[in-house]
């Protein structure tokens, strides 16, 4: 028997007495197991030793629970947007040589425990068996379609050729994880099991299968190609493509790619199939839109790694927190859902017995929400009603580490409940508020100690929108930041972190779009159009769709903040207080600027809204020229104007913050990877040319010092 004569770095080699090998993954330097290079470079050798050796059979297992292999090496999949073609096909070409050995001699079967997701899922495809635990931190998937880019070692290949093009397709294409259950109910996997069976389970397939012949007759189909009718495949291809088409507007080309590449490597055998998908790999990689969801997942990654102040001051994610919310109005349930979501207890305190009664099923049901099955998981809610304590009264807070105030955005009413919480607390609790509109330093002159006191502010929905501004006040201590930051992490939130100012960051780069798409009404430009043109950007929804979602009282308010802020740039357009006035508020009243079948988020949009066309009517502007082109330009140049006069005043460190901000808390579209990126598809010199006619709408049209400077030097908006 060959010696393992090499100290290996990433993983064991352990040998059981009845000739099966187990090879345990353990990649150092990292959270969970990750396909670095070293990883490779090792499996590889250990290959060839064991091929010599000829054992009855290989398990792959991690030797970290919760982790079989995240994917491919972030830091290399960062790389991937700057590189030539032919170099990006290298790669995916040596990947696939080290995985190709899995299934050339001897049996090998793959445990997966925990995420497995990319080269991970990759690497168990590429073993002759899989066995999945149930464990509910299982989750498998492709989400390379997520970057822009398609799985580049033989996923699209060998998952074709497993389970059928059609579904195939379908997992590739949506990037969306499944749990071991759904691996085994769908032919991913050839069992699912309990964890402490996982072994066990594994070494009996391995003798069943790898004795039976039936490796060796899958090894067979798994070389050739696929056995696929041709009035089955156009029907395939057509419906799958319009369904792309309706998911992504055509702005993201990796989904229709993975449809093209799988249908043509149907056709041919494995080897065949492997080279087109190495060549669609490389194609994908070099496209804009990749190359932009790279840097949206790179500044995303830079978030997740930082603590968000400079000292290293507390805060690690991993510490438990005991966390509590007041206010169980519609955010302090999603924020108290998120909480559950993520497994973490969280205590709900509201003054109003009836808001706790109608926000527990509610908060109950989001957080058991069963993505796949689209339905909530009853039994899971009840398990997580145990993790939900509610009270009428703050002295449920006494024992909290971290306490959110999320009541109604009344300064006096916030600054008494947060002072009434800092009386009930221990002196080391972290203070927050989620208000959008009040300034951190007017909510903490109240405090005894305002330096454990910020911001915290969730977007609506919370469990739809993954950033949270950490906003730090004038008084606050880096501490309760890195805290804050530490907590918005456990609950797989994105944070920010921002300086206080009206509208901090968000809410600020938002309303100069609002303000014109108002302003475009006034000049007669339906609203259908506008929001059409903003769709058609990319955005999830329009201006004047999202003043109804927003609700117009709410959109006042936070207006009057900001145009007694920003007056010269944000004027207060009075058609908002006039269809206040009218009762119109919106989605939850059935009429805004639209109309709908009923109240509420869900009710179906009718038409037009009379009100609103006979207030739009009575503050009328003379009409301009207004291409397509012109409304774009007029929705998102404000902006962007917005964006670097917050890069002026420090409100964020630098334009990254800005961009992931805009993508995950307004839904601006990830495709063009941020504001400042869009920004710099156009170049900073053709901006000002566009604002050159837009000049006489007055100072919001106006570049800025920073925008002129840029479009002198050449320099881009990001970094
Ligand atoms: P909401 O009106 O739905 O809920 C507020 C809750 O606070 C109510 O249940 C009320 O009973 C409770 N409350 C009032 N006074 C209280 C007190 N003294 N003690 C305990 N509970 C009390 O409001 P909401 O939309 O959930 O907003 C809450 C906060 O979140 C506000 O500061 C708002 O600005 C902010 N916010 C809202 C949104 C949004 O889109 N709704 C988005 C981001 C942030």
């Amino acid at each position: 028997m060959p010696a393992i004569d090499r100290d290996l770095e990433t993983l064991a080699v352990e040998r059981d007495a009845d000739g099966f090998v187990r090879l345990v993954f353990m990649v150092p330097g990292h959270r969970h197991n990750v396909l670095t290079p070293l990883v490779l470079e090792e499996l590889s050798w250990v290959l060839d030793r064991l091929a010599a050796e000829r054992p009855r059979g290989v398990i792959l297992m991690s030797g970290r629970p919760g982790s079989f292999f995240a994917g491919a090496d972030v830091a290399r999949l960062e790389e991937l947007g700057g590189l030539p073609a032919a170099e990006v096909a290298r790669l995916c070409d040596r990947g696939k040589a080290v995985l190709a050995k899995l299934s050339d001699s001897f049996p090998t079967v793959a445990i997966i425990d925990g995420t497995c997701l990319g080269g991970g899922l990759e690497l168990a495809l590429a073993c002759d068996l899989r066995v999945a635990t149930a464990a509910r931190h299982t989750s498998l998937g492709l989400p390379e379609v997520k970057l822009g880019l398609l799985p580049g070692w033989g996923g699209t290949v060998r998952l074709t050729r497993l389970i059928g093009p059609g579904p195939a397709v379908e997992l590739a294409a949506s990037g969306e994880p499944f749990d071991g259950v759904a691996a085994a109910r769908l032919g991913v996997v050839d069992a699912c099991v309990p964890s402490v069976a996982a072994v066990e389970s594994a070494r009996r397939l391995l003798a069943i299968r790898g004795d039976d012949g039936s490796v060796a007759a899958r090894r067979t189909c798994m070389a050739a190609a696929v056995d696929l009718d041709p009035l089955e495949r156009e029907f395939l291809e057509a419906t799958t493509a319009a369904v792309i088409l309706g998911r992504t507007g055509g702005h993201y080309p990796a989904p229709a790619a993975i449809l093209r590449t799988i249908l043509a490597g149907v056709a041919v055998d494995a080897a065949a199939a492997s080279r087109l998908e190495s060549e669609a790999f490389a194609k994908l990689a070099a496209t804009p839109v990749a190359r932009n969801l790279l840097r949206v997942f790179s500044i995303g990654e830079r978030n997740r790694r930082d603590a968000g102040v400079d000292s290293a001051a507390g805060g690690e994610p991993s510490q438990a927190v005991a966390a509590a919310i007041v206010g169980a109005g519609i955010m302090g349930a999603g924020i108290a859902a998120s909480h559950l979501r993520a497994g973490l207890p969280v205590t709900v305190v509201d003054v109003n017995p009836e808001a706790l009664a109608t926000g527990v099923p509610g908060i109950l049901a989001e957080a058991a929400w069963d993505r796949l099955a689209k339905q909530t998981d009853e039994a899971r809610a009840v398990e997580l009603a145990g993790q939900l304590r509610t009270a009428t009264s703050l002295a449920a807070l006494a024992a909290a580490d971290l306490v959110m105030e999320s009541v109604t955005e009344r300064p006096d009413v916030k600054q008494q409940v947060l002072a009434e919480i800092e009386r009930t607390v221990g002196p080391a609790t972290v203070i927050t508020t989620n208000t959008s509109t009040n300034p951190i330093g007017r909510l903490a002159a109240g405090l005894v100690d305002p330096s454990r006191f910020c911001g915290l502010h969730f977007f609506n929905p919370v469990r739809r929108m993954m950033l949270v501004e950490v906003v730090r006040g004038a008084a606050t201590s880096d501490a309760t930041v890195a805290r804050a930051v530490a907590h918005a992490k456990r609950l797989g939130k994105c944070p920010v972190v921002v300086q206080d100012s009206p509208g901090f960051l968000v809410n600020r780069i938002l309303m100069p779009y609002l303000h014109e798409a108002g302003e475009l009404l006034r000049e007669g430009v339906a609203a259908e159009r506008i929001d059409r043109v903003a769709r058609g950007f990319g955005m999830p929804l329009g201006p004047i769709e999202l003043y109804d979602m927003v609700g117009l009282d709410t959109a006042f308010y936070a207006g009057l903040v900001l145009s007694a802020a920003f007056g010269d740039r944000i004027e207060a357009s009075p058609v908002i207080p006039a269809l206040v006035k009218a009762g119109k508020l919106g989605r939850k009243t059935a009429a805004g600027f639209y109309r709908y079948a009923a109240a509420g988020p869900h009710g179906r949009l009718v038409g037009r809204d009379d009100t609103a066309a006979e207030v739009i009517a009575r503050y009328a502007h003379a009409p301009r020229e207004s291409s397509d082109r012109t409304i774009v330009d007029r929705l998102f140049l404000p902006m962007l104007l917005e964006a670097l006069r917050t890069l002026d005043e420090g409100i964020v460190r630098d334009g990254r913050d800005i961009d992931l901000a805009v993508i995950h808390a307004l839904g601006f579209p990830a495709f063009r990877g941020g504001l400042l990126a869009w920004g710099d598809s156009l170049g900073a010199a053709e901006v000002v040319r566009r604002l050159e006619p837009l000049g006489e709408l007055g100072a919001r049209m106006q570049p800025t010092e920073r925008l002129l400077a840029h479009a002198s030097s050449g320099r881009p908006f990001t970094v």
